[in-house]
């Protein structure tokens, strides 16, 4: 089992969740990919999302069917989850523009919210990409962004 790409063979309940558009289904599919990459190597990732109110491992909702991952060509933001806790995720343009790392990032994020991460003034989805490493422990604790690195210590939400 593994949490599933939009590729035209879903029907998202979320208005303006679409299929990914081809030309953006290969960075998705790295991003993908790379996650459970991450969740295999790196004890640190599953360790992460373990704490969050869900306590699901990345493993975990990487192995989740039920998690879909969409695109969206409307939302403002490099991406959205339909809810705290929910399964319908989806992947912004302006993540695709900004290329793969970017797409692998708000993937991450998302699944952090899936994983019941709150949004408002909370940093604990953002921070997932730490234990990812996909971000260092010195912008988490200094709050200085480290632009070579997609981890952004000033996102909320
Ligand atoms: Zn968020």
């Amino acid at each position: 089992m593994v949490m599933q790409l939009n590729l035209g063979d879903h029907v998202s309940p979320e208005p303006g969740y679409t299929a990914i558009p081809a030309g953006y289904r290969p960075d998705a599919q790295w991003a993908r990919t790379r996650a459970r990459a991450i969740a295999r190597g790196m004890p640190s990732a599953d360790a992460y999302f373990r704490t969050l109110p869900n306590a699901r491992s990345l493993t975990q909702l990487l192995a989740d069917n039920t998690i879909w991952i969409n695109y969206s060509a409307t939302i403002g933001g490099y991406g959205e989850t339909n809810a705290v806790g929910g399964k319908e995720i989806a992947i912004g343009s302006v993540a695709f523009r900004y290329g793969r790392w970017t797409v692998l990032a708000t993937l991450i994020h998302e699944l952090a919210h899936s994983n019941g991460a709150p949004g408002g003034a909370s940093k604990a989805a953002e921070q997932a990409l730490v234990a990812c490493g996909l971000g260092k422990r010195g912008e988490l604790n200094s709050g200085v962004d480290d632009p070579r690195t997609p981890f952004d210590p000033n996102i909320s939400g």
